[in-house]
């Protein structure tokens, strides 16, 4: 029997239980009943084999449901981001603006739109990357994210970063570029040179929602791109 778990213990805490249990009849030679796929899924996760794509999900359920910061509360529904796992290449971006609070989908709209023609011209297709961004819920009038919320929702994208296991993180705009570079330099200062995160390499640029205001920053953002395409190459991405 499976001793009860303390109120809240996370599904790790559960799996393990219930992977031990699993492990302890298998070894009396017990049969158990024939599992569909999803069943094959949960069971994969259960005996430690976890199925990224099964903790993402649970994941993006615990971000729906956050309050942890005062955005949950004023948002219309959290955005995790999409994307397969693993991934090649994570996106990641400042936070939901209106439209993506709306559909509850990264990147929607005119930013969206030039993201997605961005990854076309190197010859990578959107649905091929995980895009998410550094803040899951849109803040107010689509104002600047404060540090406190940065901080609270920081230890998601770390989760979705173990997850995916990118060798690539592409930090869209200064905020995300700050977060994953540690420093607090412009985003003007830190495109163009590459940095790591927990082993991965990192490599800022613009936001596509800057450069629609500032296309004669098109150039740079060009010459990140190219970089971007050398770099999955040289890493069999
Ligand atoms: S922004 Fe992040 S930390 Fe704040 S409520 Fe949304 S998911 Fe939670």
């Amino acid at each position: 029997m499976i001793p009860a778990g303390p109120e809240g213990a996370d599904f790790q805490t559960i799996a393990g239980q219930l992977g031990a249990l699993l492990e302890r009849e298998k070894r009396r030679g017990r049969k158990f009943l024939r599992w569909g796929p999803a069943g094959r899924r949960a069971l994969a996760a259960l005996e430690g084999k976890a199925d990224p794509g099964l903790l993402l999900e649970q994941l993006n359920e615990r971000i729906r449901k956050c309050r942890r910061c005062r955005l949950g509360f004023d948002r219309r529904q959290a955005v995790p981001g999409e994307g397969p796992a693993p991934a090649g290449v994570m996106i990641v971006g400042e936070g939901p603006g209106e439209e993506e609070d709306q559909t509850g989908q990264p990147f929607v709209g005119p930013a969206g739109e030039l993201l997605t023609r961005m990854l076309q011209a190197i010859e990578l297709p959107r649905e091929r990357v995980f895009i998410t961004n550094v803040i899951k819920c849109r803040p107010p009038e689509n104002r600047n994210p404060e540090p406190g919320e940065l901080q609270a929702c920081f230890p998601f994208l770390k989760e979705q970063i173990r997850l995916v296991r990118p060798p690539l993180l592409v930090a869209l705009g200064g905020f995300a570029a700050r977060t994953l570079t540690g420093s607090d330099r412009k985003i003007s200062e830190l495109r163009g040179r590459s940095f790591s995160f927990e082993g991965r390499l990192v490599i800022p640029t613009y936001h596509p929602a800057y450069l629609l205001r500032s296309p004669e920053n098109k150039r740079p953002a060009w010459e990140d791109l190219k970089k971007i395409r050398r770099e999955l190459d040289r890493l069999g991405a």
